[in-house]
Order: structure tokens, then sequence, then C-alpha cells
């Protein structure tokens, strides 16, 4: 059986440090899925279909990833798309106390579905993208932190918001 995995993120927006650890996690399994979570509470920064356009064309030369977005529980999607392997990054201890909760709910959840984190590469460490958003509000340099593709979308909505 082909070993399914997924990577579900807010993506908001996506950054360096999330696609090395796709990039990672697609040499690990047969096929990986890229799922962006759609139903935080929070008001998003990035559409849902600008962050799977601009994941799309990141993983572009990744044959075996494919992307996509879910709503409701992780779990249920993860099942239903066949995939036995929930991928998460991690990176300083910070993460570590959100992610070990999630991931022992989503076993209680489904005991068959295994959560395999990866570590951050230590260049990205400090990267998230609530960093992102704030730099690009206050009108700093974000070509660092994302891809050029993710850079005009954060520069095209911050300046909306501003306008707002
Ligand atoms: P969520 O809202 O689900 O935490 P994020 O988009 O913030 O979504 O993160 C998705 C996953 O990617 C999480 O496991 C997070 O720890 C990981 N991640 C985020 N930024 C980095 C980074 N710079 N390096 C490695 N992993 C990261």
């Amino acid at each position: 059986m082909a070993q399914r995995a997924i990577y579900p993120g807010s993506f908001d927006p996506p950054t360096f440090g999330h696609l090395d650890i796709a990039e990672r996690a697609s040499g690990l399994f047969d096929e990986l899925i890229v799922a962006v979570g759609t139903n935080s509470d929070k008001q998003p920064f990035l559409s849902v279909a600008h962050r799977i356009e601009s994941l799309t064309e990141c993983m572009a030369g990744l044959k075996n990833v494919q992307v996509s977005s879910f709503d409701g529980l992780l779990v249920d999607f993860a099942e239903a798309q066949g995939c036995q392997v929930i991928v998460r990054g991690l990176r300083a201890v910070s993460d570590f106390e959100y992610e070990f909760r999630v991931a022992m709910a989503n076993r209680r959840l489904r005991p068959g579905i295994e959560t395999l984190f990866l570590m951050s590469r230590d260049e990205h460490s400090f990267l998230a993208s609530s960093v992102v958003r704030e730099v690009a509000r206050l009108g700093g340099d974000t070509s660092s932190f994302v891809p050029p593709v993710v850079e005009a979308m954060v520069r095209e909505a911050s300046r909306a918001r501003q306008a707002r």
C-alpha cells in the first residue's frame, strides 16, 4: 500500500519554513497532501484561494505533492484521503506543548493515524507566519521569509488592509 501523509496548517502565509518541511516530508512518503485548514475563527490574512495557489506553485517541482484545503476535523479529512500519517513541523520548545496536545487529541480520535514531527532547519527556526504578517504590516521586506509568489500576495494583502 502506498504510504500517504498529510501536512496540515494555516499557511497564512506559506513561508520558507513550511516549504522546507513539505519538501522533506515528500521525500519520506509516496504521496503527500499539503492541506490548508480553513476553519480558524481568525480573520485570514491571505484568502484560502491565494494560499492554495501559492503553495501549488511552490510545490510544482515535487511530483508526489498535492495541495488541497479542508474544514472540520483534520483526522476525518486525513482518513477520507487515505493518509496514515500527519506531518507537523517543530521549531523551538514553544511549539512543543501545543503540538503535543493536538497530537494526543488526534491519537485519541484516530489511534490508527500517527503524527510525525520534523524539526525545523536552524535557519527557519525563528520563522513564523505571524512574523511575516507583522513585517509586511509595517512595510518591511519579506523576501527572506517567503518565496516571490507569496511576497507579491503578502504585499497586496497588506496594501488592501491599509486602504480599509
Ligand atoms: P497551524 O495554525 O496549524 O499551527 P501553521 O501554518 O502556523 O499552522 O503551521 C503549520 C505547521 O508548520 C505547524 O506544525 C508548524 O509548527 C509548522 N511550521 C510553521 N513554521 C515553521 C518553520 N519555520 N519551520 C518548521 N515548521 C514550521
